[in-house]
Order: structure tokens, then sequence, then C-alpha cells
């Protein structure tokens, strides 16, 4: 640029006319330390009665002026950047409505096939009607017919995670009351019951009726306790322990927060993926689809509280959240 600077100035003085303009040129000044620095400059120049030029220059330090650009520019790419990822929201929620009742169908009318192929299977006595009959043989038949059992499994699995995606991408604000924990607990005890019935396993239930209210989304936390426990159950049933136990506990953490606790006898987790656990889409089940977590957290951050897992001390997993305690009297 120096060079362009002298060419400019040589073809001003033959020709007296001017490419670039006079004010408010950004260059990139040296600094007698040596660094750079940006630099903005003003000329001003008078033709003096013998035909010589005089310049004037006005050098501005302009540092501040780009560093305040250069924040206000990424600011603004930040700000795009959250708004692409609103509309990626309403994209995928929009995408999930319109492909639920497809997939649903898919299963629906693959279940419907499989069935009444299975049940044509049943009934071997050759068609009397002849001329219409096409003989497949039987290996090709059965065939057949998990393929459409698969077809059913693996729609029922994408409509599975389009559904939890469409939970997890929620924005709406559910209305929150005060309520307390152990009311929570009461109402989804009857679902973790169960599971933990059909998965042999003992279910303890520790909250104390004392505990002060929380202001949340009531049945949302209902589903991320219900939703700890039944991972636990999941996990006790893969390490194959018989005398399975998962207790849920909840206590006063200081005086701001409550804590719930759903701990297991299971074998835990190894040290190496708890930051990830719950990570969208991470999952050490082959039938997993590594969502439950990712939504507890979502929902539980919602709320102002926190979630995390932990290494019970005999090696089970202990999943712990916090929610803020309501202070408003
Ligand atoms: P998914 O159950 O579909 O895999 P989750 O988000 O519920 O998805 O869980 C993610 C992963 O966290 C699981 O695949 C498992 O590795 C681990 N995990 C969850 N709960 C437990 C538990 N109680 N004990 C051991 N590991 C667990």
């Amino acid at each position: 640029s120096k060079e362009r600077h002298l060419t400019g100035i040589r073809r001003f003085m033959r020709t007296g006319t001017q490419q670039q303009p006079r004010n408010g040129l950004r260059f990139n000044g040296r600094h007698r330390d040596g660094y750079e620095f940006p630099i903005e400059m003003s000329f001003g120049v008078v033709r003096r009665p013998d035909g010589s030029f005089r310049f004037t220059g006005i050098i501005r330090d302009v540092t501040a002026l780009v560093d305040a650009e250069s924040s206000k520019s990424r600011q603004l790419g930040e700000l795009a950047h959250r708004q692409r990822l609103l509309s990626v929201g309403e994209m995928a929620s929009g995408l999930a409505h319109e492909l639920n009742q497809p997939l649903l169908a898919i299963c629906l009318q693959a279940d419907v096939a499989a069935q009444t192929f299975g049940d044509a299977l049943e009934h071997d006595a050759p068609s009397e009607s002849a001329a219409n009959v096409v003989t497949i043989d039987r290996s090709a038949a059965s065939g057949l017919q998990s393929s459409l059992t698969e077809i059913a499994t693996q729609a029922e699995r994408a409509s599975r995670v389009i559904r939890s995606v469409r939970g997890l991408i929620r924005r709406e604000e559910a209305s929150r009351t005060s309520v307390s924990l152990a009311k929570i607990v009461t109402d989804v005890l009857p679902i973790c019951e169960h599971c933990c019935h059909l998965g042999g396993v003992r279910l303890i239930v520790n909250v104390s009726e004392n505990l002060p209210n929380v202001v949340v989304e009531e049945i949302l936390i209902g589903q991320v306790v219900a939703n700890l426990v039944q991972n636990a159950v999941t996990a006790m049933q893969e390490s194959g322990t018989d005398a399975g136990l998962v207790e849920v506990c909840a206590e006063l953490i200081g005086d701001e927060f409550v804590e719930v606790t759903v701990r297991d006898s299971g074998d835990g987790f190894s040290p190496d993926i708890a930051a990830s656990l719950f990570d969208k889409f991470f999952t050490t089940r082959s039938d997993g689809l590594g969502l439950g977590l990712a939504i507890c957290r979502s929902i539980v951050e919602r709320q102002g509280g926190n979630i995390r897992a932990e290494t019970a001390p005999d090696g089970g997993a202990m999943f712990k959240f916090t929610l803020p305690v309501n202070n408003v009297v």
C-alpha cells in the first residue's frame, strides 16, 4: 500500500487529478515501536503560487473504533446465529409434526400386513381357486414376514425419535405451579412402581413431607423422575443383578435448593462417559435413543435447576437434580 500511495501522489502531481477520496482513508500505520495499528487519514492539498504542492495530512489512531466495530459485528453474528437456531427449531418442530402421521401409518400397515401374512401361513391348506394362487416357498414367505415386522419396528423407532425431539425443542412454557416435591413424587409413583415391578426391582422412596415448595412445570418434573427410575431399572436388568434396588430421595440443600436423587444398585457407568450421558443421542444401549437424559436436562435447566450423574459408593449410578426453592411467600 506504500507503493500504491506513492504512485497516487506522483499521478496527482502530474495530472492534478486524484483517484482516492481525500477523507477517512483507512490504513494500517506502523507505530514507532514497530507494531502496526489501524489509522484513518485525511489529506489536504494546497497549490502554491510557484506551482509546487503543499500536502497536509491528519492521522487518527482508530484502534478503539475498529475494536468497537468488530465487537458489534460479532454481536450481530451471534444474534443471527440465535435466530438461525430458532428457525431451525421451528422447522424441526414442523417436520416432526408432518412426519409423525405417515410414520404411524407405516407402522400400522406393516403390522397389519405381517399379521395377515402370518395368519395366511398358518393355514396351510392349499387354496381352492388354484387359478389365482401365487406360490411362494415357505422360507421366502417367512423372510417377507420378518421384513414387514422390521419395517414396523423401525418406523416405530423413527416416530419415537420424532416425538422425543418435539419434547426437546418445545419452547412454549407449560404453566408453573408452586408445589411440594412429595406431591410430584406421589403422583408419579404408580408409574415408577409399575416399571420396577416389571423389572423385578425393589423401589424405596424417601421424600420428607415438609420440604419447601418449588415453582415448576409439575408434570414435566414428574416425567424426569419417572425417566430416571426407568433408566435405573434398565441398567439393573443389563447388569443381571437379582437383588436390584432403586431409591428415590429428596432433601433440602442449604436453603435455596431441593435435591432429588435416583440411585440404583446396577453396574453404573464408566467415569469417562459421565460428561456425555446428557448429550443428545448419546447412548450405550443397542436399542437406545440417547434422548432420555438430554430431555431430563433440558426440563430441569428450564426450571432453574441442574442435573448431574455420580457413582454411588457401591458402584451403582446416582442421578441428582436440583430445583430452586420457592422463596416468595
Ligand atoms: P438411552 O436410555 O436411550 O440410551 P438416555 O439418555 O436415557 O438414553 O441414557 C444415555 C446413556 O446413559 C445410556 O445409554 C446409559 O449408557 C447411561 N445411563 C443412563 N442411566 C443409567 C443408569 N441408571 N446406570 C448406568 N448407566 C446409565
